[in-house]
């Protein structure tokens, strides 16, 4: 499948931007150009919203079951398609195709996930002070939702947003990642193809700061579902804020992984490399910061090195990116941090960067607080588990932490103690799977919980109804 030009589908069709603008989308394995994308401004952002608020009443009276029976339809189809889309990502990301594959399976998962929401969307009934009188929840959708979503994981960023979004009966605008426009078009094409009406699914693309923006802005966008930086995110959160439009925010991290002295030290690196390195690092539950007590630091240390000698380097999205990435390495190393693994200098091929460990760096430095969202992790040496906690909790964010340790009690007191949403004990700073929530705090979040029955929280508003039957007048 190889894309040309990629419009805006607005109301199911194709359309260019209005002003005729496109944008180059470049491979990142080697640079060269795979696609053009629509460039939009607000003005397609306005056909796409209009579209969405005319299609939302006809889709909000389905029953939620028949919407979550189009929600399986769509992931039968991804599953039947899952090579083809597959390749689509790897070829947009840069990422090995193996990753690219399990990716659809997980947008997969999901879709399976959330169809069976739609014959649970259990609420809740409770009792009342006055007789004969019941209370009981109904969930209804929040109306025309703006999705705008990162580039790292194109077919589970949009499975998370769209299905749940879908299956409350909302309509929607989706903005996907400048980075990844092609994988939006067609996961797009495959709702329709399932039985999506064209205006409750319409995808614009651009830029963040032109068709992003017009998004959150726009008054008739009643919730804004955002997945990126904090930086964009705290623009997002302040700008719909003043409408007072609903807002959820899935943020970035700087994830810690604890190496108690009762580690098994084989286990904690395996997880050590996967968290920092897989995905080339551009993942939002990525670790790292690997906290290493002092009695086993030179043991791990080389083990570790020993490890990612073994890694190939990857490519990372875009060639800002990557040097973005290589100048905070190369800034931490000019203020004293010693370079463990790694270059400084781009080696190739495409946007790739190296395995990079870092060590000596100072918990305040940049490098130990502002997420790189690349294959960078850095090394620090602590004492105990106190030291170890008030180290991992030193953070802007607060996303995902993992502690490996032989000890019940250790653990336990890690799971109580940090800040962050996830937990993880003797595995790696992982995510989610679609039946659990997933969400931060701090800077990593607002309070949502995407994923999970949590995500129905995010795209319905939760109604109670009281009702009166008074047997007096049966
Ligand atoms: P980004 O903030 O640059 O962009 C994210 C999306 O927002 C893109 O679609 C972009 O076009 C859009 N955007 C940018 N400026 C905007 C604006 N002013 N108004 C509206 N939209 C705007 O982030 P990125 O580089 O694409 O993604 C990396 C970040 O995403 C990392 O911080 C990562 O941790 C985070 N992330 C979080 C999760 C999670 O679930 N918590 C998952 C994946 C990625």
């Amino acid at each position: 499948m190889s894309p040309e030009d990629v419009s805006n589908l607005i109301g199911g069709e194709a359309r260019p931007a209005a002003a005729g603008e496109w944008l180059d989308k470049l491979r990142p394995a080697d640079g060269t150009a795979l696609c053009r994308f629509a460039r939009s401004r607000s003005d397609d952002v306005e056909s796409a919203v209009a579209v969405a608020c005319e299609a939302q009443p006809e889709w909000s009276a389905r029953t939620p079951v028949e919407r979550g029976d189009i929600v399986r339809e769509i992931a039968l189809a991804l599953r039947s398609r899952r090579e083809q889309l597959a390749a689509l990502v790897a070829e947009e990301t840069g990422k090995p195709i193996e990753l690219a594959l399990g990716e659809a399976d997980a947008a997969v998962e999901m879709g399976f996930f959330v169809a069976g929401e739609g014959r649970r969307s259990y609420g809740r009934t409770m009792p009342a002070t006055m007789a004969h009188r019941t209370v009981f929840t109904i969930r209804r959708p929040v109306g025309v939702a703006g999705l705008i979503a990162s580039f790292n994981t194109p077919l589970p960023n949009l499975a998370w947003k769209v299905f749940p979004s879908l299956l409350c009966g909302n309509a929607a605008v989706f903005k996907p990642s400048e980075h990844v426009p092609a994988s939006a078009h067609e996961f797009a094409r495959v709702c329709y193809e399932a039985g999506v009406p064209g205006g409750v699914l319409n995808v614009v693309h651009g830029l963040g700061a032109e068709a992003g923006a017009a998004l959150v802005d726009h008054p008739d966008v009643d919730l804004v579902s955002f997945t990126g930086s904090a930086s964009t995110g705290r623009w997002v959160a302040e700008r719909a804020g003043r409408r007072l439009a609903k807002v959820c925010l899935e943020l970035g991290g700087k994830n810690a992984l604890v190496v108690c002295d009762d580690a098994d030290l084989d286990e904690a690196v395996r997880w050590t490399v996967a968290s920092a390195f897989s995905n080339a690092g551009q993942r939002c539950a990525a670790g790292s910061r690997v906290v290493v007590f002092d009695a086993i630091y030179r043991e791990f240390r080389e083990l570790l090195v020993r490890a990612v000698a073994q890694l190939t380097p990857e490519p990372v999205i875009s060639l800002e990116s990557r040097d973005r990435i290589l100048d905070a390495v190369r800034r931490a190393v000019e203020s004293g941090a010693r370079l463990v693994s790694g270059s400084l200098h781009p080696t190739g091929p495409g946007f790739a960067v190296e395995p990079t460990v870092l060590e000596g760096v100072l918990a305040e430095a940049d490098i130990s607080c502002t997420e790189l969202f690349g294959p960078v992790a850095a090394l620090y040496r602590v004492a105990d588990l106190a030291e170890a906690i008030a180290l991992v909790n030193d953070s802007p964010y607060g996303l995902t932490a993992a502690i490996h340790t032989a000890s019940m009690h250790r653990a336990m007191h890690f799971a109580d103690q940090v800040q962050t949403g996830v937990v993880v004990v003797n595995g790696g700073t992982h995510g989610s799977e679609p039946h659990m929530g997933f969400g931060g705090v701090k800077s990593s979040g607002n309070g949502w919980k995407e994923a999970g029955a949590e995500a129905l929280d995010v795209y319905s508003d939760v109604r109670y109804v009281n009702v009166v039957a008074d047997p007096a007048k049966t």
